[in-house]
């Protein structure tokens, strides 16, 4: 299978130079050329496979050019007893009405993000030795609290590669920056930047292609790739839960008959864990209806309804901070499959959203995302509600995110009477932003200990704290690295050479 880029067709690579690379030099991002169709009934019907093998088998349908045992080493290497017994890498629960929660952060971070950033840095490690370049890789990440403690985790002691994560300074949880500042590693850096997520994410475009910055690090035998999540070797890792969560529902004879429809909900932010389940959807998984959930920052769910894709409005910070994004990268491999692989079109909507931070992709493609999306928002007193209410009536606490796509689903169900079994994407644990969910269920004194609240949260629920959480205020801080946006560079120096 090849890859192209959504801003020119003529560009044709392997997959492991795409994911060695994460974006193509035109600025595009890679796409598969065509889209496996996947058999999920004969793999049902015949093996009792667990969540390793089904992932193995999807990840060969789009990674053509890694060979079997290899594909088995990065699966085995990243899902392991790290994510708790195999029934448990992605658990699918049944809750009350048809819904059923897919559980994504049974991980070592406890956010959905492990799910791809344990198993990236081995696609990426043989990416780059396929690819010849002999390097030394250096990942780069700017993170609003997630992703650089997933990516961390994931790359922590990796060979070949060395990560510096760039969080802002008063822009993540405590939890968060304790995650961030006690990682373990011999490779592994953390710095806090002056300024807000923006700043930071900005500094590290600039440095992919400072040239200055770009010959130093190959005098050293050294190159820079990308972590986050417009790297294509990210995506396929989450296409494997959607189909799996339908397999699952299948034998436990959840579905009333064979190919019988359900839809999924996914609360999102950079249109990245919606995105993998549309291609779920494209090679053949029965979904009726994907819903988009967004939090105040609503720029997708306006675009979903009126092909208006507008991102001059105010930035909210809310209590579901994974999801406090205005432009979401991967919306653009969306609008590339949408219109029929139509390159040029792609190119000026990203010109015009640069440019303009405003496009509009017309009446006939606002038709068809119509048909496979329906989109929906919710605040913060609303996901507080939301919270709230999923406790009391069902006893099982989810996070800020999670509540997010549970309250639009309720929405959903309200505005159009469906009562299709429902796959909902629970993408971080309850633990992990707990302050916000403690104070969804009762008063809460600002001033109170994180993990004061932690223990109350595990009382309350007779959930156990994850262990990576609990253990996390016994351990000492390894980075007190400080900087301003505009000494990143120097840092990135000072950090590896
Ligand atoms: C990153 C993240 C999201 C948003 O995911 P996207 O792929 O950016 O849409 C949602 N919830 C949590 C907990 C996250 O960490």
């Amino acid at each position: 299978m090849r890859y192209t880029s959504t801003r020119d067709n003529s560009v044709r690579v392997d997959s492991a130079t795409a994911i060695a690379r994460g974006i193509s030099p035109d600025g595009g991002l890679y796409v598969p050329e065509e889209i496996p169709q996947y058999d999920y009934r004969a793999l049902c019907q015949t093996v009792k496979a667990d969540y390793r093998d089904r992932a193995i088998d999807i990840l060969s349908r789009f990674l053509t050019d890694f060979t079997a045992d290899e594909l088995r080493e990065c699966v085995y290497a990243a899902y392991t007893d790290k994510f708790g017994a195999d029934d448990e890498v992605a658990p699918v629960v049944s809750a009350n009405d048809n819904k059923y929660i897919l559980e994504l952060w049974h991980g070592p971070t406890s956010a959905f993000k492990d799910m791809a950033l344990q198993l990236l840095p081995h696609l990426l490690t043989r990416s780059v030795k396929k690819t010849g370049s002999g390097k030394e890789t250096v990942i780069l990440v700017a993170t609003s609290g997630d992703t650089g403690k997933a990516a961390l985790e994931g790359f922590s002691d990796v060979p070949g590669t060395r990560i510096i994560v760039f969080y802002p300074e008063d822009g993540v949880s405590n939890i968060q920056k304790l995650q961030m500042t006690t990682q373990l590693g011999e490779n592994v850096s953390v710095c806090a930047v002056r300024g807000n997520f923006d700043d930071a994410q900005t500094g590290v475009k600039r440095i992919f292609t400072d040239p200055a910055l770009i010959d130093e690090l190959a005098a050293h035998n050294m190159a820079f790739s990308s972590a986050n999540s417009i790297n294509w070797g990210r995506l396929v890792p989450q296409i494997v839960y959607y189909i799996n969560s339908y397999l699952e529902l299948m034998e436990n004879g959840e579905m009333d008959y064979e190919d019988e429809p359900f839809n999924i909900v996914i609360p999102t932010g950079n249109f990245g864990n919606i995105l993998a389940a549309y291609y779920a959807k494209l090679m053949g998984l029965p979904v009726k209806k994907l819903i988009c959930a967004s939090n105040a920052n609503n720029v997708l769910t306006d675009f979903l309804r009126t092909g208006v894709y507008d991102r001059n409005r105010t930035f909210h910070t809310t209590i579901s901070p994974s999801m406090d994004i205005l432009i979401s990268s991967n919306l653009e491999r969306l609008l590339y499959h949408m219109s029929g692989c139509d390159c040029n079109a792609v190119r000026n909507w990203m010109e015009q959203l640069k440019t303009t931070g405003r496009y509009d992709v017309g009446a006939d493609m606002t038709r068809q995302l119509g048909e496979v999306f329906w989109a929906g928002c919710c605040d913060d007193a609303q996901t507080k509600q939301e919270i709230r209410a999923m406790f009391e009536a069902e006893g099982y606490l989810c996070d800020t995110h999670t509540a997010v796509g549970l309250n639009v689903y309720r929405q959903y169900v309200e505005a159009t009477g469906d009562t299709t079994p429902t796959v909902i994407a629970s993408t971080a644990s309850p633990f992990k932003f707990a302050p916000s969910v403690l104070g969804s269920l009762t008063e809460l004194d600002p001033q109170r200990n994180e993990f004061d609240i932690i223990s109350e949260l595990s009382v309350i629920s007779g959930c156990a704290v994850p262990t990576p959480l609990a253990e996390l205020s016994g351990k000492p801080v390894r980075f007190t690295n400080v900087c301003n946006p505009d000494e990143m560079a120097d840092m990135v120096r000072r950090l590896l050479f």
